[in-house]
């Protein structure tokens, strides 16, 4: 929670305003840059874009208090746990055994 506490005491000061649109809107330009690390294949430049986007998550729970990306990461781990995977791939890629939406 410590993260969370900083990043939000943070947020706050510096966009004290902030609308939730705005924020998402922030959060896909992050994973979009995300996406363009990946892409380099440059590590750093990867670590980096991770770390904004967690960035821009975690200050979106001061539009969702009772919650904190914590307990969803605990939450959805629980879901991914129970999962049955498929066989793993040559790569290490394992298929889920069912459609699912999450
Ligand atoms: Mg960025």
């Amino acid at each position: 929670m410590r993260v969370k506490h900083e990043v939000i005491r943070w947020h706050r000061k510096t966009f004290p305003r902030i609308a939730m649109d705005a924020l998402l809107g922030k959060l896909r330009e992050e994973c979009l840059e995300l996406v363009e690390a990946i892409d380099s294949k440059i590590t750093d430049d990867i670590v980096e874009e991770m770390a904004d986007v967690r960035i821009v998550s975690e200050a979106f729970f001061r539009f969702r208090k009772a919650s904190s990306l914590d307990t969803e990461t605990m939450n959805k781990l629980a879901i991914n746990k129970k999962r049955v995977w498929g066989k793993e791939d040559d790569k290490g890629n394992r298929g889920r055994d069912r459609q699912a939406k999450d």
